[in-house]
């Protein structure tokens, strides 16, 4: 058994998308001038002093209107250097997320931040007809600078007209591993998005993830069809998370440490991460026995139960979730202060990926 925890001081597309739009907005996109103060809008918007890491080297390269590879560890910032541009440039950014459970929650912050209801919106397979109709009033009367959309959603026939006839600012492909094979999450629906640059060649793509190595990181460019993107990639050093790991032991001393180790983290968070779905059910109800609030979270169960529990963990309604890898992508919770892996993770990477929640 390996303890993380964390002492914290702190394609469809196909033909369709190929067809040139009537008007080719994105030739007449005014990119920003290199020496634009960052600082100031950084504050106004997000409260922030200063920038962390690359952010803001990042955002220039996107305000330049050039194409951008990032890969940043988990809680690195990474949203942020999509956000602020998207909020500078003329038109509306796409930002292509798999997380559709966390877009509201995105869209929501960054509504708040900008006290403007029509600036952030999302369309996925949560909204009926008449509400995506009203996303799309929004975005063609100018008010929205940022557009979370999903993979599968963007490559809808209906949304491929439209996004024709939208002034884009640039697209913003998150979790950008999922479109390489060798990345650990795969997912086909992101193969699709290999055509955006060819059949928008002036709009600048930015791809973003916290995983990523050699191989995928070339996979995920050649993929995007990036023209020499600038490539930001920061220490995947986290000096606030101490690691420790445990000589295996009986089911039942197994328990009795995650137990103790729950005990030491009131009213703080933490996720225990299984091999199997089975595994994943069983030491749920186990926790449960011992009057743990916990909940599990696996791929075969429902979309809804899924969501459920993800949005009960980060709203604090329960403490500690027990999954499989399936849980934990784009997490941005502020208390998870533990991370239990019960088995052995499949590999490094995936284990530096799910300590990277805490
Ligand atoms: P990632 O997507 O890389 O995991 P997030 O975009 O969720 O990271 O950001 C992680 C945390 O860092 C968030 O709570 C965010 O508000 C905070 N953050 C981002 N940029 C800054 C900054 N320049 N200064 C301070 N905090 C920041």
């Amino acid at each position: 058994m390996i303890i993380c925890k964390y002492e914290v001081t702190f394609y469809n597309f196909v033909i369709y998308m190929c067809v040139k739009p009537e008007f080719d907005f994105y030739r007449e996109t005014i990119f920003m001038d290199e020496k634009l103060n960052l600082t100031e809008p950084l504050k106004r918007y997000f409260g922030f002093d200063t920038f962390k890491g690359d952010q803001e080297a990042i955002i220039r390269n996107v305000l330049a209107g050039k194409d951008t590879f990032v890969l940043m560890p988990t809680g690195g910032g990474k949203s942020l250097c999509y956000q602020l541009p998207s909020l500078l440039m003329e038109g509306t950014a796409i930002v292509i997320s798999p997380l559709i459970a966390l877009m509201k929650n995105q869209v929501d912050a960054i509504r708040q931040v900008c006290n403007d209801e029509g600036v952030a919106h999302f369309i996925n397979s949560s909204l009926n007809k008449s509400a995506i109709d009203q996303v799309k009033a929004d975005i063609l009367e100018g008010k929205t600078k940022l557009l979370y959309v999903a993979p599968e959603s963007l490559t809808k026939e209906e949304n491929v007209d439209f996004l024709r006839q939208v002034k884009i600012s640039f697209y913003a492909v998150d979790e950008a591993h999922c479109i390489s094979q060798w990345g650990h999450d795969f997912r086909p629906e992101y193969v699709q998005l290999g055509v955006l640059h060819e059949c928008f060649p002036n709009i600048p793509v930015m791809a973003l993830t916290a995983t990523a190595d050699k191989v995928t990181k070339s996979d995920i460019i050649d993929r995007l069809h990036l023209k020499e993107p600038l490539l930001f990639v920061s220490s995947f050093d986290r000096p606030n998370l101490s690691l420790d790991v445990r000589r295996g032991y009986s089911a039942k001393e197994k328990l009795q440490t995650i137990l103790n180790i729950i005990d030491r983290h009131p009213q703080e968070s933490g996720i225990i991460y299984c091999m199997t779905r089975k595994e994943t059910e069983a030491l749920s109800q186990r926790l449960c026995a011992e009057k743990v609030s916990v909940g599990a979270y696996h791929a075969g169960m429902s979309m809804t139960v899924r969501n459920q529990v993800q949005e009960n963990f980060l709203k604090g309604r329960i403490q500690v979730v027990v999954a499989t890898v399936a849980f934990g992508m784009g997490i941005d919770k502020s208390n998870v202060r533990f991370v239990i892996h019960y088995n052995l993770p499949k590999s490094i990477e995936s284990f530096y990926q799910e300590i990277g929640r805490g």
